[in-house]
């Protein structure tokens, strides 16, 4: 055992025996850890004195956090965004932030057929990140937790790796690096962030491949994985490492927003038919139904805000009647961001049986650091499970709801449909604003296999109910436009996922034989 070794060993024993019932150990503890951890990377004053550090790579990244696959099963394929041309620039030269800001600039695509063309083209994007944006990185984690402000908690150990908490003066939510015994490197970050399906969501940055760049030693490999389910949320690949570059080579770092609040959202009220009405905000919602004794709603879409809002408003239509179920059309995060919030009105939840599972995680997983409607207001999920077909069925209404059929998008997806007023109601079969169709011919496909004749199609994207008769004239110009995207890409020798495309507005092309 090398004396180095050695010390780790008492030190595991010596936070095992102390841990977090002496604070005051724990704190300088922590920061001793911490300190050699900094000189493990090039020492503390270097670290300090660095005024930029610059990373260029490549990578992947979880589509929705893996709440974009094409059903909620945990082992549904993972749909990547492709990460290209990154540059993340670090300025650290600005003490007032712990851990600095960084500018971070990518290109991106879907390694999987999209609806827009902002989805295939790699624009570019950037975002300026600060706190605990830059606790992803060892350099700014630990910079950010040796920072003055800091407050150090307790020392544990966890897999052989010692363990610091962290909080942040402006954050006051926990962090934590996890530092390699034996060579004294971070190993790990992990921060805890809010999301509006999953609660509480905490992220840990895994560091692997450490080089020296002028003195200081930094990962070249970086994967990020989610306490929801393991799931891989990063795999990064770094090219190239620059520290202190002249500032003539640097991109500039965009102004603070001066903060120029959005107007607040509103609900628009569309009646449709008696008893029926399409609620949406943003452009996005779906129909509100009533029956003898309640209301049911299309889709808890969006997020907390845009879901209580439409659920207010329906509240408000009927005196007497309040909305007491949802039915969710699929389980993409998008369309699940406002289940939490529906669920904290003690809505049932209505969907086909294959979603039965993702929605029971995002139901009964904490919010404590940031707590929601669904933590002030708990209540327990009641899921209704649709297989083939269902009728919702009273003296005064009838909705069918149907399982959605030759769907590559969405393979476990329920539609509603009210024979009576021949209003279909559907999430993700329809959108005005896609630029490109790749599952084209579902909706016909649907109309077809189940016999119904709608005229009025209520979409959960879009300004609201539109004629069947436009429906259709939309799929075609979208199928036209992703078979074009693809002959112009394949004349440039790019071969994309999802072309050719497979379906027309009446089903599978024709195969040519190769
Ligand atoms: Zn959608």
């Amino acid at each position: 055992m090398t004396m180095r070794r050695i010390i780790a060993a008492a030190c595991l024993m010596l936070c095992a025996a102390f841990g977090p019932a002496h604070p005051a150990l724990a704190q300088e503890d922590a920061r001793a850890m911490l300190t050699r951890a900094a000189e493990a990377m090039g020492g503390l004053e270097r670290l300090q004195g660095l005024h930029n550090v610059v990373y260029t790579g490549f990578g992947q990244r979880a589509y929705f956090q893996g709440g974009g696959n094409i059903t909620g099963d945990a082992l549904a394929p993972t749909k990547w965004q492709a990460l290209a041309d990154v540059q993340r620039t670090f300025d650290l030269s600005d003490d007032m932030l712990p851990g600095g800001r960084a500018l971070y600039q990518e290109r991106w695509g879907q390694e999987f057929p999209f609806a827009g063309l902002f989805g295939m083209d790699f624009p570019r994007r950037e975002t300026l990140q600060t706190r605990d944006q830059v606790l992803d990185h060892p350099l700014s984690a630990l910079l950010a937790a040796l920072h003055r402000g800091t407050t150090l908690g307790e020392v544990t150990e966890e897999d052989g790796l010692l363990v610091v908490r962290f909080t942040l003066s402006m954050t006051r939510t926990p962090a934590w690096i996890g530092i390699d015994p034996v060579t004294n490197l971070p190993r790990f970050t992990r921060w805890v962030a809010p999301h509006t399906n999953l609660g509480d969501l905490t992220t840990t940055a895994w560091f692997s491949g450490y080089l020296p760049f002028a003195g200081v030693q930094l990962p070249m490999g970086l994967m990020q994985v989610l306490d929801w389910r393991d799931q891989v949320n990063l795999m990064f690949q770094i090219d190239s490492y620059r520290v202190n570059v002249p500032a003539e080579q640097l991109p500039r770092f965009p102004l603070p927003m001066a903060g120029r609040p959005a107007p607040a959202p509103r609900a628009e009220v569309t009646r449709l038919a008696p008893g029926v009405w399409d609620v949406r905000v943003n452009g996005a919602g779906g129909a509100v139904v009533e029956f003898a004794n309640r209301l049911v709603m299309f889709e808890a879409y969006g997020g907390e805000a845009q879901t209580l809002l439409r659920i207010d408003a329906a509240n408000r239509l009927v005196p007497g009647k309040q909305v007491e179920a949802v039915i969710v059309s699929h389980h993409h995060f998008d369309h699940t961001g406002g289940l939490r919030a529906a669920l904290s009105r003690g809505l049932e939840v209505i969907s086909h049986r294959g979603n039965e599972g993702i929605i029971r995680e995002m139901a009964e997983r904490p919010a404590v650091h940031f707590p929601d409607a669904l933590s002030r207001h708990p209540h327990p999920l009641r899921f209704i499970p649709v297989d083939d077909q269902m009728v919702l069925e009273d003296a005064t209404r009838r909705l069918e709801l149907y399982r959605v059929i030759e769907h590559s998008h969405m393979p476990n997806a329920v539609f509603g449909y009210l024979p009576a007023e021949r209003i279909l109601l559907e999430g993700d079969l329809a959108d005005e604003a896609w630029q490109l169709h790749w599952w084209g011919s579902a909706y016909a496909a649907n109309i077809r296999h189940y016999g119904i004749a709608p005229e009025t199609n209520v979409p959960v994207h879009g300004a609201g109910p539109i004629p069947m008769t436009q429906v259709f004239a939309n799929t075609r110009r979208q199928i036209e436009a992703a078979g074009e995207y693809c002959r112009t890409a394949e004349a440039r020798g790019r071969f994309v996922m999802g072309c050719p495309v497979q379906y027309n507005v009446d089903g599978a092309t024709t195969l040519e034989p190769r």
